[in-house]
């Protein structure tokens, strides 16, 4: 084990096999070692964890780490062990016997990082841990969970400042999120009781990652065209409800692609099964709802499609950043509807309730469950929802708009987005829009208003008994767009809704009506043009059609990935457990002969080296056809 005089320069060689911190590490890394609290909100797969597990490694004494998803500490812990650091987890996934055994080591000294689930904080026998042990620092991981206002709250979370309270002599803090707002950071702060943190904000830019919104006509075709364009690549597939991942996994089963489903209506069990098969690539595709995924390390995600749009854009942007944590390039792809809008206002609606439920158990909860904080909530969370439908819905930058959403100045053209990459033509709507607008005069005069649908089916001049029973095909403005694409209506009336020349009511039914400022268009007859990609659109997959490593020895990589795999069999873990895949790349591209020349490789630390060194740098030479 590294001591106090060992540099972290050497301790990051070492234990993690890297040469270089990542943007960020290191000044965390610095105030820990310093005694300082510390906040730190860097995106998924920036490398938070080595943030406080370096530390933890050289501070000496034990470190707890209090993480909301217990499927993941076991990985977490067998990766730490795998590099020869000692550690463990305590969660309720334990029998009684280890959990004791755990409890017994960790008192014993044994361990310098102990996992930890919220839920067990409150429990005597951890207490009697640190009767033994010094606990030099507790680490919150995912820290936005304690926050109200974050996307994710939970109850458990709570308990934590209380906990931190005990100590006579108080431990480090550190809080690590992949997403908060500056409002989320505050309320994160104050609700952990952190004092005079030092606070990191690293860019929330994934230059690797490529964003593509889709309007499809139809979803599952669509879904299904973008999966043939990726058929050795692994990826997720996230979906709103239970019901639609059921759906999706099993048409894709149909069509040939080796889909798992992973939702909180899946006994433990399944779930970790299914979890495991796609982690192990023995499915290549995981079909989830937002229950999946926090935390998990799978670094060769290659793509993230949603196929419903998420409540908001600190959700998405999570979600979506499970893609290409190895740095290689990856695709974010949502696949938007106008429905999508509806079932997360209906989500928002609902969520409040549990909400409730959930905080009711808890002390100091009477206020949440107020009148008045119900409503600031729900319109706190439709807040939310608005800056997520626009992301839906612009022809400007993606990229640039989620980093404007997070407070960091950005270029307005990224060039590896679906709007960057679109070829846009202004076009002339005057005279749809005059039709649009006039239809919604005339529904108003007869004392009626509805959804955007039905205006669209009048237009369209649908011959549903829903319009012909109250009567609408007798409206002047019915049929007159009949030849225009639905789809089309439906896209000038969002624009011209956008644009504010027609309003939409709030609550559970929303309905278009006139605005203040529709008399501009039919009675001032004032011209009005829109944004509509043109026809002739580049197809994304020829975005990138190389890789970035294409100068290296594929056969070479392959070898090495039959090798991990069979390491990864015999020692009962994931591949990437024993080395990500780009560890794999660096070593195709260095080509070490030699264990000294194998620990040059990027991932590769001491324990490591002498682990796999042997085998690895055999199958090089073999390769090469040296000795
Ligand atoms: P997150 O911030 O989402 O928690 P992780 O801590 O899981 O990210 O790290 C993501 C990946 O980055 C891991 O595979 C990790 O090994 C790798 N990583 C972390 N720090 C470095 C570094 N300094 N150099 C190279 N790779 C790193
Ligand atoms: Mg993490
Ligand atoms: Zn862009």
């Amino acid at each position: 084990m590294p001591s106090k005089n060992q540099d972290k320069h050497e301790v990051l060689k070492t234990h993690f096999g890297y040469t270089l911190f990542r943007p960020g590490q290191e000044s965390v890394i610095d105030a820990l070692l310093a005694g300082r609290d510390v906040l730190a909100v860097m995106p998924t797969g920036a490398g938070k964890s080595l943030c406080y597990q370096l530390p933890a490694l050289m501070m000496g004494g034990l470190t707890l780490v209090i993480s909301p998803l217990i499927s993941l500490m076991k990985d977490q812990v067998e990766a730490l062990r795998d590099s020869g650091i000692p550690a463990a987890y305590l969660n309720s996934s334990l029998p009684p016997a280890d959990y004791a055994e755990t409890l017994l080591l960790a008192a014993g000294g044994q361990y310098r990082i102990l996992y930890i689930a919220p839920e067990r904080l409150q429990r005597e026998d951890l207490l009697h841990i640190t009767e033994t042990v010094k606990i030099s620092m507790i680490v919150i991981d995912e820290a936005h969970c304690v926050s109200h206002w974050g996307h994710d709250f939970r109850p458990g979370y709570l308990t934590i400042a209380a906990f931190i309270r005990q100590f006579p002599a108080r431990p480090v803090i550190a809080a690590f999120t992949a997403t908060a707002t500056s409002s989320v950071k505050e309320d994160v702060a104050l609700m952990l009781d952190l004092r005079e943190p030092y606070m990191l904000t690293t860019g929330f830019n994934r230059e690797n990652l490529y964003f593509e919104v889709q309007r499809p006509k139809d979803k599952r075709q669509d879904l299904l065209r973008c999966l043939e364009n990726r058929r050795d690549k692994s990826g997720i597939i996230y979906c709103a409800t239970r019901k639609g991942v059921e759906e999706i996994c099993a048409i894709l089963n149909q069509n040939g692609f080796a889909a798992t489903r992973y939702h909180a209506g899946l006994d433990d069990r399944e779930r970790q099964e299914n979890q495991d098969d796609f982690i192990y690539d023995r499915k290549q595709v995981m079909v989830a709802t937002n229950a999946f995924g926090m935390g998990i390390d799978k670094s060769n995600v290659s793509f993230v499609i949603h196929y419903n749009m998420p409540k908001n854009i600190e959700s998405y942007y999570q979600e979506a950043g499970r893609a290409g944590r190895d740095g290689e390039k990856a695709d974010c792809i949502l696949l938007y509807s106008p429905q999508d809008v509806n079932l997360n206002k209906f989500f928002i609606t609902r969520a409040q309730d549990e909400y409730r439920e959930k905080t009711a158990a808890l002390q100091d909860s009477s206020d949440f469950a107020s009148g008045e904080f119900k409503d600031d909530y729900i319109n706190h969370n439709l807040e939310l929802l608005k800056h997520m439908t626009f992301y839906a819905v612009t022809t400007d930058c993606l990229r640039a708009y989620i980093l404007k959403y997070f407070g960091e100045a950005s270029p307005h053209y990224c060039g590896n987005c679906s709007n960057c990459t679109t070829v846009f033509e202004s076009v002339d709507i005057t005279l749809p829009a005059q039709k649009i607008i006039s239809c919604v005069f005339r529904v108003e005069q007869r004392g009626r208003r509805f959804g955007k649908g039905m205006i669209v089916n009048i237009l369209k001049g649908s011959k549903s008994e829903k319009l012909t029973g109250p009567g609408l095909e007798t409206l002047s403005t019915y049929g007159i767009m009949a030849d225009t694409d639905a789809r089309r209506i439906r896209l000038i009336l969002d624009q011209l809704i956008a644009q504010g020349y027609l309003a939409v009511s709030d609550g559970e039914y929303p309905v278009v009506c006139p605005s203040p400022r529709s008399g501009e268009i039919i009675f001032d007859k004032k011209p009005v043009a829109m944004m509509l990609p043109k026809e002739t659109r580049k197809q994304q997959s020829a975005i990138f059609p190389e890789t970035p490593f294409s100068d290296f020895d594929a056969g070479l990589l392959t070898k090495l990935k039959d090798l991990r795999r069979r390491l990864a069999k015999e020692a009962h873990v994931p591949a990437y457990i024993i080395f990500p895949d780009a560890t794999l790349q660096d070593m195709c591209r260095k080509r070490p002969g030699s264990r000294e020349e194998f620990l040059e490789v990027s991932g590769v630390g001491i324990v490591k080296m002498k682990k796999y060194g042997g085998e690895f740098t055999k199958l090089i030479r073999q390769h090469t056809g040296g000795i």
